[in-house]
């Protein structure tokens, strides 16, 4: 008898434990969804709420815009409508890719002239040109875009600036390098008019592109060897 009496207080106590944990846990949610007029959020990330000085879930900074209803789905909409119309003046006086594709030419006219020194020169300035592009006006997306292809020019630049007297050397990496100048052109644009040009010689016609100014066909990979070979693949 003892032992039922004991059983039933137990089980009384548990039952009473587990009540007054529902009962705890309820006004919790019901604070938080009705006082919605009291959420704040935070200045970076609009999709956090809570309440006034409390930390961000995601950056941990403190919550103090107010929370104005607007939700995450809308906030994301927005942000995409201003990527897009910032793609149209990405060639702004900021970001351009004129001083690349200037010194490009001038290294592209020394092979021309079979001057390795002259190319391991302009091949310096080229890099230099790749490293001091102002990327600050231009959005994440074609900031990335530029710096991944003009992370593999650099490579190429730095090579033909290293590498003066192996003109050879030099123009394998300027084969890769006007590949990359050929996609930061198609990608962002250039003021002048240009020419592909393409060598079915070179490298058993795999990578014998350059781009060029003149309508007039000068191969640099060959220079004085095979001046005309090669033509206009297309205007760019
Ligand atoms: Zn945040
Ligand atoms: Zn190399």
């Amino acid at each position: 008898m003892k032992n039922i009496i004991l059983s039933s207080i137990a089980c009384a106590f548990l039952f009473t434990a587990c009540n007054q944990k529902n009962k705890q846990t309820e006004p919790i949610n019901s604070q938080t969804t009705n006082s919605s007029s009291a959420l704040y959020t935070c200045s970076m990330h609009p999709e956090i709420t809570g309440k006034k000085g409390e930390a961000c879930s995601k950056c941990g900074m403190e919550l103090t815009e107010p929370f104005t209803g607007a939700p995450a789905i809308e906030t994301k909409t927005a942000t995409v409508v201003a990527t897009e119309s910032e793609v149209q003046p990405v060639v702004s006086s900021t970001f351009s890719i004129e001083e690349i594709v200037n010194s490009y030419l001038k290294l592209k006219n020394s092979l021309i002239k079979d001057d390795s020194k002259g190319a391991a020169a302009v091949g310096k300035i080229v890099y230099t040109a790749l490293n001091s592009v102002n990327t600050s006006s231009v959005n994440a997306k074609l900031k990335a875009e530029y710096l991944e292809i003009a992370n593999d020019a650099k490579e190429h630049a730095e090579h033909i600036g290293n590498n003066a007297g192996k003109i050879d050397h030099q123009r394998e990496h300027f084969a890769m390098l006007s590949k990359d100048i050929n996609d930061l052109i198609a990608t962002f644009g250039t003021k002048q008019k240009l020419y592909q040009d393409y060598c079915p010689m070179y490298d058993e016609g795999k990578s014998g592109y350059w781009i060029s100014e003149t309508k007039e066909i000068k191969n640099p990979y060959y220079g004085a060897n095979m001046l005309t070979c090669g033509s206009i693949k297309k205007t760019l």
